[in-house]
């Protein structure tokens, strides 16, 4: 199983991505120099089932500079909230049908963005890498298997 840093010398895997919302007036690229500059995690904190409607979260931190509204896509509407201890969260939503594109904490504004992996139009290039909020895990749900597993705050 491949890590986080896995070296293979100098050798980088670039991966283009495109991804949109439901009903694609949001669109945008996702243009990785490395395939592993990206990190997709689970989350299961309750912020993230309410967020995504799901069991947990699912998203990929990125490098700002990798994530880009196409030019033909509209504009994202940005919902800002406290995450519930004290940090501001912000979250891009498509304001026709409300399908969620990426977030990024207060900290993590200016570097990453935390994309939205169902967005993607294959969500199954950049697979998990760990899971966040362990401890909130719905109790019929496995862990996944070869992931890092934390307890608390996704970082
Ligand atoms: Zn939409
Ligand atoms: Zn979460």
């Amino acid at each position: 199983m491949a890590g986080i840093n896995s070296d293979h010398g100098t050798s980088k895997e670039p991966l283009c991505l495109t991804g949109n919302c439901y009903c694609k007036n949001l669109s945008y690229t996702l243009k990785l120099e490395d395939k592993n500059d990206a990190r997709t995690t689970l989350c299961h904190c309750k912020d993230c089932k309410k967020a995504f409607g799901g069991a947990f979260g699912l998203t990929a931190k990125c490098p700002i500079q990798t994530f880009h509204y196409t030019s033909a896509s509209g504009k994202p509407t940005l919902h800002v909230a406290n995450n519930g201890s004290g940090s501001t969260v912000y979250r891009e939503f498509c304001n026709k049908c409300g399908s969620y594109i990426c977030e990024y904490g207060e900290q993590a504004k200016d570097a990453f963005r935390y994309v939205v992996v169902g967005s993607l139009d294959d969500p199954g290039a950049l697979p998990p890498k760990g899971e966040f909020f362990c401890s909130e895990r719905e109790t019929w749900m496995p862990k996944i298997p070869g992931t890092f597993q934390k307890d608390k705050i996704k970082e």
